[in-house]
C-alpha cells in the first residue's frame, strides 16, 4: 500500500478493460478517486465503477475518444468536478493493427497514430497544463509497449506509435522536471487481456508468444497496475523519463538463452 495516494485523483483513460481496468482498480484500493474513461463500452466500465464502490471506493465512467481533444478536456473537467482535484493521469487507451507495411492504408495508420501517440500528447497536455495552473507536483504514466524497443513486422504503426510514446516520456521529463512533473512509462510484454484474447485462444499461437518469454509465462494485467501503483506513489519521487519493462524478460534477448549466439 502506497499511504500518499489515499484521496489522491487519477483519470486512467481506456479504463474499462485489461490492463487500464487492472490499474483503475489497483489504484481504488490505494484509496484513490478514479475517473474511468472508456470509448464505447459503456456496460464494462460501469461495472468497474460498481465493483470500485463496492469496494469503498470512489470512481466515475465517462466516455470520451482521446484523439479528440474536447472529449480529454472533458475528462479533465470531470475529475475536477467530480473530485476536486487531479494528481494522476494515465495514458493507457490503445490499439493494433495488423497488415504488411505496404498494405496499411493512410486510415488505418492514422488511426493508430492518433489513438496510441496523439491521444497519449493530448491526455498530458491536458495535465500538464493543470499541474502548472496549479503550481502543484504531477505526475503521468504512460502505458507503452515493449515494441518501443522491439521492432514489430507487420504492425508497423503500432511499433512506430510506441517508440513515440518512448521520446515523448523522455522528451516532457526533462522540459517538466524543474516544475516537479514526473512522467513515466510502463512497456507490458504479453498480458493477458482482450487485445490478445483472439491470438491466444490458438494453443499454438499461445506457445510462440510464450517462447518469447524467459519466464515461459503470460503476464497478468495486475502485475502491469503493480508497476502503475508504484510509479503514481512517492516511492518512486526520483524517477522521471523512465520505462518500467513488466514483460517476465521478453526484453533480454531470449534468442540468446542457455548460451546461444
Ligand atoms: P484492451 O484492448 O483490452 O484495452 C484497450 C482499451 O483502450 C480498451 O478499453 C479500449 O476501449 C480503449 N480504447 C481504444 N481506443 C480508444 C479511444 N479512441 N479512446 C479511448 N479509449 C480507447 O488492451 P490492453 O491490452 O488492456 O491494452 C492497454 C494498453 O496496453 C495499450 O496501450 C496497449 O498498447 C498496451 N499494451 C498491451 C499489451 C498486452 O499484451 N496486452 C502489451 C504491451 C502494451
Amino acid at each position: 500500500m502506497y499511504q500518499d495516494l489515499n484521496k489522491q485523483v487519477v483519470v486512467v483513460t481506456g479504463g474499462s478493460r485489461g490492463i487500464g481496468r487492472a490499474i483503475g482498480e489497483r489504484l481504488a484500493q490505494e484509496g484513490m478517486k478514479v475517473v474511468i474513461n472508456y470509448h464505447s463500452n459503456r456496460e464494462e466500465a460501469q461495472t468497474v465503477v460498481d465493483k470500485i464502490k463496492a469496494h469503498g471506493g470512489q470512481a466515475v465512467a465517462v466516455q470520451g475518444d482521446v484523439s479528440q481533444e474536447s472529449d480529454v478536456h472533458n475528462l479533465l473537467q470531470t475529475a475536477l468536478q467530480e473530485f476536486g482535484r487531479l494528481d494522476v493521469w494515465v495514458n493507457n487507451a490503445g490499439v493494433e493493427s495488423y497488415a504488411p507495411t505496404e498494405k496499411v492504408s493512410l486510415s488505418d495508420w492514422q488511426k493508430v497514430i492518433d489513438i496510441n501517440l496523439n491521444g497519449l500528447f493530448l491526455g498530458s497536455m491536458a495535465a500538464i497544463r493543470h499541474f502548472l495552473q496549479q503550481d502543484q507536483v504531477g505526475n503521468i504514466i504512460n502505458v507503452s509497449s515493449v515494441h518501443e524497443q522491439i521492432p514489430w513486422p507487420g504492425f508497423t504503426s503500432y511499433a512506430v506509435s510506441k517508440g513515440g510514446s518512448k521520446m515523448f516520456t523522455q522528451t516532457v521529463a526533462m522540459e517538466y522536471a524543474k516544475h516537479n512533473i514526473r512522467i513515466n512509462a510502463i512497456a507490458p510484454g504479453a498480458i493477458d487481456t482482450p487485445i490478445n484474447a483472439e491470438k491466444f485462444a490458438d494453443e499454438a499461437n499461445k506457445q510462440d508468444t510464450i517462447d518469447l518469454i524467459p519466464m515461459a509465462r503470460i503476464g497478468k494485467p495486475k502485475e502491469v497496475a503493480a508497476a502503475a501503483a508504484w510509479l503514481a506513489s512517492q516511492e518512486s519521487s526520483y524517477v522521471t523519463g523512465a520505462t518500467i519493462f513488466v514483460d517476465g524478460g521478453m526484453t533480454l534477448y531470449p534468442s540468446f538463452a542457455e548460451g546461444k549466439g
